[in-house]
């Protein structure tokens, strides 16, 4: 043989080499994907995955680089990462603040992000039927339904909206610092401690297949800050 040509086969040789390492990388890169996911899975509960995407999702939505995933009408099986109980507030639009989008989440809204019967029912629907393992109880500053239980309370007659953040705010008060704020933090505080205590969360959440976090948004900044739990 001559000298070029055992060049030339030499350097085929190890592009044909280099070609299999490379293919063989590939593959136990793909083999190892799902192992990675596994590993995601295993390394933390799922509610501490879905946790993570939603602050990840605010962190782009805060920096103005929302990526606007699932922005296209879908039929599809729904398997929501997380339920969101928000405030009804027209500047907390939950799907906006996580950048979220169809089929990512399960929100329930109402002023004051406290619950009755019927929202529950919404909540829990979205935790036995869809899968999901988080629960997210939103509030944040400005709230106008804590301001007017701050300033209404106790009065007997107040609606349910505002008797259901009046625990919140006899918690807090004669607290030093601002009282709507102190009674936002509370409120979104005992609303998960409440849900927590659900006969039909309870178990859940004691077997660490469901996490309930309270969280505030803060209108000026669009971050969600998670709250220590009470
Ligand atoms: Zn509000």
């Amino acid at each position: 043989m001559n000298r070029p040509w055992a060049i030339y086969r030499l350097a085929t040789q190890r592009s044909v080499c280099r070609a299999l390492i490379a293919g063989v990388a590939i593959v136990i890169a793909l083999a190892a994907a799902p192992r990675k996911l596994y590993a995601l899975a295993a390394a933390g509960p799922l509610s501490a995955v879905a946790l993570q995407e939603l602050l990840d999702g605010n962190a782009r939505f805060v920096g103005n680089r929302p990526l606007h995933p699932n922005a296209r009408p879908s039929n599809a099986k729904q398997h929501p990462i997380a339920v969101i109980l928000s405030c009804a507030d027209s500047r907390v639009p939950p799907e906006m603040i996580f950048d979220q989008g169809v089929g990512n989440i399960f929100i329930v809204r109402v002023a004051g992000n406290t619950y009755d019967r019927l929202a529950f029912e919404s909540l829990h629907f979205a935790v036995a039927n869809l899968g999901a393992r988080l629960i997210v109880v939103m509030g944040h500053d400005q709230c106008g339904a804590v301001a007017a239980a701050v300033k209404t309370y106790p009065d007997p007659k107040a609606g349910p909206m505002l008797a259901n953040i009046y625990p919140a705010v006899a918690a807090t008060r004669g607290q030093p610092g601002d009282p709507i704020d102190n009674a936002v933090a509370e409120n979104a505080r005992l609303v998960a401690q409440r849900l927590a205590a659900e006969p039909a969360l309870a178990p859940l959440v004691a077997r660490g297949e469901l996490r309930i976090v309270p969280a505030r948004y803060n209108l000026a900044t669009g971050a969600v800050t998670v709250l220590p739990a009470k």
